[in-house]
């Protein structure tokens, strides 16, 4: 019996996981991943070498019924980052597909190679852990800080994952397209184990590409999940892309989190398709806490409100609660809710310093508009510029860049000025044209206000971003 996954208890010859040609049925899928679970230790930490495969999703699958915590690894992290999160997290030993070229970290331990031939299934299940117990270990982006191993329980996932059910009117008729990484929650805990818990299809693309998302569409397919950096590139494809355009008008369900999604974008792809991408916002410690709800207004820059089960607030600089609901005070998002993790592995004091009162600090600010929707203004750490007396977010000032026809890329930083405190600088991947400063700097003082508007344009070729796309700020300076 398990708690987690019901449809593997009661086998169907229904697809379960397809990656390219290779597919398993839920029965197969029971069969392959029971017999891998027989051969793990209940409470023993396991280290998953997460490709975006099948092997993958079945290493983590078996690891999760035989209750024997996991720890997803990115196949493309550096050797130092990767003996840090082994010596952190101590696993007993590594899952991975049997011809996977491992870095030297890894040597030391053994190693057991992961079969998704499908056997005669299923077999008797060890115990299934106390819903307290560890599911899975995922270490933060290192956005802002060297990354973090965040234990999230059991409950945490069912929570998470039933809550989006009821937002997004999940059902098992779903099949969902994913081109996303596994070793992040948003790729391996809502694109895997989402769909699983549902009883749904997930048909992984391997990598993401605009092409391979419409032929899954094509093939049926009726949802699809992606980070802003792939809706940028549907966004810049689909006004001539007439087949793209009708694919994704097809699909039931747009779905778009783990930074935030330009307004530029959604109104293009809205434009293009008539689907109105729903956004949702969440983090690695507390997974999805707010969402647009499927049969919601689907407003654009705002990432909707909280889930069932989650509570959130916001609170000022002076530890109060932000009671205004006018879509301009800001305030820092703390949650609650059965959706947290519980600890910073072996970081008592970060784990200490992220509660305020059994409250999760997210380090995001936010402002609500008058029916509760949320809207995230950027990080506390990297996005709140304080400048002539003001404290601009540079996620508005990013979007209004964006709209600028010869800007393709924006992002924004405070850089400390003797006048200002901070000064605004933008940098800019600029299109076919490049856009004089002034003009930019006009064209924020005109859509939005004159603070506002950068003082400092820097054009760079790309902007650096992590494997999910996410910007990474701090490396801008450098
Ligand atoms: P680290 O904590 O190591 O610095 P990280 O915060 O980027 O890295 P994640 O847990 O993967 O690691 O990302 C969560 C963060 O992503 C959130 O705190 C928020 O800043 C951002 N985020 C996620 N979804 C959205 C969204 N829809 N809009 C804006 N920001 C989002
Ligand atoms: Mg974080």
């Amino acid at each position: 019996m398990s708690t987690l996954f019901p449809a593997l208890t009661r086998p169907s010859e229904k697809t379960a996981l397809r990656f390219g040609e290779q597919s398993l049925t839920y029965s197969e899928l029971a069969g392959v991943a029971g017999a891998l679970a027989a051969e793990l230790t209940p409470g023993q930490r396991v280290a998953v070498w997460a490709t975006p495969t099948m092997e993958t999703s079945v290493a983590v699958l078996a690891a999760l019924l035989a209750g024997a915590p996991v720890v997803p690894l990115n196949p493309k992290i550096g050797e130092r980052e990767l003996a840090h999160i082994l010596g952190d997290s101590e696993p007993g030993l590594v899952l991975a597909e049997r011809d996977a070229a491992l870095p030297a970290p890894l040597d030391a331990l053994p190693r057991t190679a992961v079969d998704t031939t499908p056997r005669p299934g299923p077999v008797a299940l060890p115990a299934e852990p106390d819903e307290e117990a560890p599911a899975v270990i995922v270490y933060t982006s290192g956005t802002t800080g060297p990354p973090k191993g965040t234990v999230l329980p059991r409950r945490a996932l069912t929570a998470t994952l039933d809550a989006l059910r009821d937002a997004w009117q999940w059902t098992e008729e779903d099949v969902l397209v994913h081109g996303l990484p596994l070793f992040h929650v948003h790729g391996l805990i809502l694109g895997i184990l989402g769909p699983l818990r549902r009883a749904g299809t997930v048909q992984h693309l391997g990598r993401f590409s605009a092409d391979g998302v419409r032929q899954a569409l094509e093939g049926g397919a009726t949802m699809l999940f992606g980070v802003p950096t792939m809706y940028h590139r549907i966004a810049e494809e689909v006004g001539g892309d007439a087949e793209l355009a009708r694919a994704l008008a097809g699909a039931r369900l747009l779905v778009s989190g783990s930074a935030a999604l330009p307004v530029h974008d959604h109104e293009r792809i809205a434009a293009a398709t008539g689907q109105r991408i729903v956004e949702r916002y969440g983090m690695t410690e507390t997974l999805m806490n707010t969402s647009v709800r499927a049969d919601g207004e689907r407003r654009p820059g705002t990432v909707g409100v909280p889930l069932d089960g989650v509570e959130l607030r916001l609170v000022d600089e002076e530890g109060q609660t932000v009671e205004a609901m006018d879509g301009e005070t800001v305030g820092e998002i703390q949650v609650r809710g059965r959706n947290l993790f519980t600890e910073y592995l072996n970081r008592p004091d970060a784990t200490a310093e992220a509660f305020d009162g059994g409250w999760f600090r997210t380090g995001d600010m936010a402002t609500r508009d008058p029916d509760g929707y949320v809207r995230i203004v950027g990080r506390k750490a990297t996005d709140i510029i304080k400048s002539g007396g003001y404290k601009i977010g540079a996620g508005e000032i990013e979007n209004a860049l964006l709209e600028h026809p010869d800007v393709t890329e924006a992002a924004v930083t405070g850089e400390s000025d003797d006048d200002l405190g901070e000064r605004i600088v933008a940098w800019i991947v600029p299109g076919a044209r490049r856009p004089g400063e002034q003009e930019l700097a006009d064209h924020v003082a005109k859509q939005l206000s004159p603070h506002k508007r950068p003082r400092v344009v820097r054009f760079r070729e790309t902007l650096p971003r992590n494997d999910m796309g996410k910007l990474m700020k701090r490396a801008l300076h450098e």
